[in-house]
């Protein structure tokens, strides 16, 4: 029987498409646990926000190759905390580098270290994103695939953008959402999609407090909390 090292991570992988509620879910988690958190969806948009104000184009495949081969992460990660980033525009930039080769392979290396070492030695990690239970982190103990209608996620949206006060239509929400969705999915490399081992969790007529009381239901059914 192959036996694990007694001190390795606890990953908990979240992947799913945008405004599905992965993202609180995951934060939640994580401060259930006490494990360290990551969203991943941070990396492609500072990717994204670099490579435009670097003079990347929108067509420029070549280009931005050259820009991923070359990024220096820790410029990337010292603006992680950049409200910004939040925004409708770097998630725009973010799924226009995604697809990319170079761009993903950049980011993977920062991904995998986070789940092999975790900041703060915490005991675990959770991750939210497109491909970490795939890609990032395939043999994560936990793998959680969150999803929710179209419209139930872009009604969310909306009303996030007019709490902000930002003038926002729902129709233009729910049409930008499922474009990036689209692209998200249908792209060649780490597609978002459910690993096979993955959980499936449907938040459409749940609220945060629910879904996340469903995610620890499903994260302690895979006898997370019993390991050593
Ligand atoms: O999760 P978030 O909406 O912040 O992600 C922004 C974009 O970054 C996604 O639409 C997707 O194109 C990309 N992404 C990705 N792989 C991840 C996380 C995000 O390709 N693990």
């Amino acid at each position: 029987m192959k036996s694990e090292p007694l001190l390795s991570p606890l990953i908990i992988a979240i992947d799913g498409p945008s405004a599905s509620g992965k993202g609180t879910v995951a934060r939640k988690l994580a401060a259930h646990f006490g494990f360290a958190h990551l969203d991943t969806g941070l990396l492609y948009r500072a990717a994204g926000t670099m490579a435009r104000a670097a003079g990347v184009a929108a067509e420029e495949d070549a280009a931005l190759t050259a820009f991923a081969e070359k990024l220096d992460m820790n410029a990337l990660i010292a603006r992680l905390d950049d409200p910004a980033l939040r925004g409708d525009e770097a998630a725009k930039l973010a799924s226009w580098v995604a697809p990319n080769q170079a761009v993903r392979s950049a980011l993977l290396k920062f991904q995998r270290d986070f789940c092999a070492a975790p900041p703060e030695g915490k005991a675990g990690a959770v991750l939210d994103g497109r491909d970490i239970g795939t890609v990032i982190a395939p043999d994560a103990k936990v793998k959680i695939f969150i999803t929710a209608s179209a419209e139930a996620r872009a009604q969310r949206r909306f009303k996030e953008l007019q709490e902000r006060g930002q003038k926002a239509s729902y129709d233009a929400v729910l049409a930008d959402m499922k474009a990036r969705d689209a692209r998200d999915a249908q792209r060649v490399l780490a597609p978002t999609k459910p690993a096979s081992d993955a959980v499936m969790l449907d938040t459409t007529d749940l609220d945060a407090e629910q879904a996340f009381a469903e995610a620890v239901r499903i994260a302690e059914a895979k006898r997370m909390l019993c390991q050593p």
